[in-house]
């Protein structure tokens, strides 16, 4: 179909081309598509400047420690109304006090991931290490929150709905900040320096980065280490180790170690319960693994319990990784449930504004309501079992037979409207595009970073730490970055 006339005459009525129609009105002002010559010299550049200025990735196939390959990312910046960015951007720190409330609230974890437990084998054991540092008294009271609220904006209701808020081993804050740079340098060399102004700042680099130097300078040892946990081989390096250099950056002072989860008999517990790694003291652990069954081998769990037992601050602890289940997301979702923590009900009403709808599927009346829901319209559903990372949630149709196929399982698992944004055309790059992309169409999912640092007593900090945006296919169903479909971008407010 090439024309509007004849994409409604069309027997099969072609939604996606009239989406992109739409979005040719109030997108990016730039012609698209560009010319051969263009795109090809651009790309180029692209790959460059994102090589040369920390856009990389090991590619995944080889992982090979000698080399960076360019970390997918769109050409151009996607737009995204300014209205809704500055909200979602002023709300973050009323979210980061949301999780940090539920994860001091035991009655309240007990309660919502009582059934999940019993039918989910990794809530399961992470709840015991929660209740077993719970009941022998928490050696350390201060927490460290580096969360990551993600959206996707709902073409229906023109609203940025929650995916989801992640609380462990939330990635992706150094390639954000400098696909922003890249995209601003893009801009430029193809003379569209005056729309630079639309597009944000992003520090989320320096933002997340800072919250682990003041978690250090709150610990209060100058000798003690900020320790980086990390898989046995690390794909996003680039966002790691640039977060490594912030901090150096920022207090010169403080030490980063990088060690391995996998490495237990490099941990152990001082006499008063300090964590000790290759006998250094550890002021703060950052999680950037922990978060996925798959992720932990043998002795694992019994090093997780290890570290949650010390002195040592962890971002995530226990109870702030169990407050970012999809589990709990789903429960404060219920009526009156988000109200309970907020004492202005404006806020609130906020909050819970940018929640879709969300279901239990317990064995009750309302479970058995959202599974025969399930059934009748699958295709308005996405099925998400208590995981991270991407590639494990059922879309769709999938969604009946999986379902059946459970059992009583199915408590382990929540149910959620399917959000359905409105594509955008974009070039995607990487290292398997080649150096003439597509202009393909694509939809975008923006995370808003949040800090905080507190006990169950005080909160130390608490701020709003910059952004991202990841796109993907408008055919995919996921578009993580870690399973390959996901894309960086950044905002174009508009
Ligand atoms: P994970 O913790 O694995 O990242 P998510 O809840 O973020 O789990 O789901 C992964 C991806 O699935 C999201 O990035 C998004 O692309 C897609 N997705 C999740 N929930 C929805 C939804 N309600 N509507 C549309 N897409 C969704
Ligand atoms: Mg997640
Ligand atoms: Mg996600």
């Amino acid at each position: 179909v090439e024309t509007w006339t004849e994409a409604v005459a069309s027997p099969t009525l072609n939604y996606q081309w009239l989406f992109q129609v739409k979005m040719s009105h109030n997108g990016l002002p730039i012609n698209l598509p560009l010319e051969e010559n263009v795109l090809r010299e651009i790309v180029e550049k692209a790959k460059d400047w994102g090589l040369m200025h920390g856009v990389g990735i090991r590619p995944f196939d080889t992982m090979n420690p000698n080399t960076l390959t360019i970390a997918p990312h769109a050409l151009f910046p996607t737009p995204v109304p300014r209205k809704d960015f500055d909200e979602l951007i002023r709300l973050q720190p009323a979210l980061n006090l949301l999780m940090h409330k539920v994860a001091h609230d035991h009655k309240f974890l007990e309660k919502a991931l009582g059934n999940t437990v019993l039918h989910d084998e990794f809530t399961k054991r992470t709840y015991e290490i929660y209740e077993t540092v719970r009941k022998e008294g928490f050696a350390q009271d201060v927490s460290l929150g580096m969360f990551r609220s993600d959206y996707l904006p709902d073409t229906v209701r023109s609203l940025y709905l929650q995916v989801e808020i992640n609380t462990i081993s939330t990635s992706i804050a150094s390639l954000a900040s400098h696909v922003t740079e890249l995209q601003s340098y893009i801009l430029g060399e193809l003379g569209y320096s005056h729309l630079l102004e639309n597009m944000p700042d992003n520090n989320s680099l320096h933002l997340m980065s800072l919250g682990l130097v003041k978690t250090w300078e709150y610990f209060g040892n100058e000798k003690a280490v900020v320790l980086f946990l990390t898989e046995d081989v690390t794909a996003n390096i680039c966002d790691q180790r640039f977060m490594e250099y912030e901090i150096r950056k920022i207090q010169p002072k403080i030490k980063v170690l990088r060690v391995k989860f996998s490495d237990s008999a490099k941990f152990r517990l001082g006499s008063k319960k300090e964590l000790l790694v290759d006998d250094q003291e550890v002021a703060v652990v950052y999680y950037r693994t922990a978060y996925t069954p798959e992720l932990y081998k043998k002795g694992d769990w019994e090093t997780r319990l290890l570290i949650e037992r010390s002195t040592a601050v962890k971002c995530p602890s226990v109870q702030y990784h169990l407050a970012g289940t999809k589990k709990v997301q789903q429960v404060l979702a219920l009526p009156g449930v988000v109200e309970q923590f907020f004492e202005d009900p404006s806020e609130a009403k906020a909050i819970r504004k940018l929640f879709t709808e969300l279901y239990s599927l317990d064995l009750n009346e309302e479970g058995d309501k959202a599974y025969n829901l399930a059934f009748q319209l699958p295709e308005n559903y996405v099925l998400k079992p208590q995981r991270e990372g991407g590639g494990n949630n059922i879309y769709g149709k999938e969604i009946p037979n999986f379902l059946q196929s459970l059992g009583k399982e199915r408590q382990a698992y929540i149910l959620m409207g399917l959000i359905s944004p409105r594509p955008t055309q974009n070039y995607l790059v990487s290292r398997a595009s080649g150096d003439l992309p597509a202009l393909e169409t694509v939809v975008s999912e923006l995370g808003i970073y949040g800090v905080i640092l507190g006990s169950s007593k005080e909160i130390l900090t608490n701020y709003q730490a910059g952004h991202m945006l990841r796109s993907k296919l408008s055919t995919s169903n996921e578009g993580g970055l870690a399973v390959g479909s996901g894309f960086l971008d950044s905002p174009y407010l508009v």
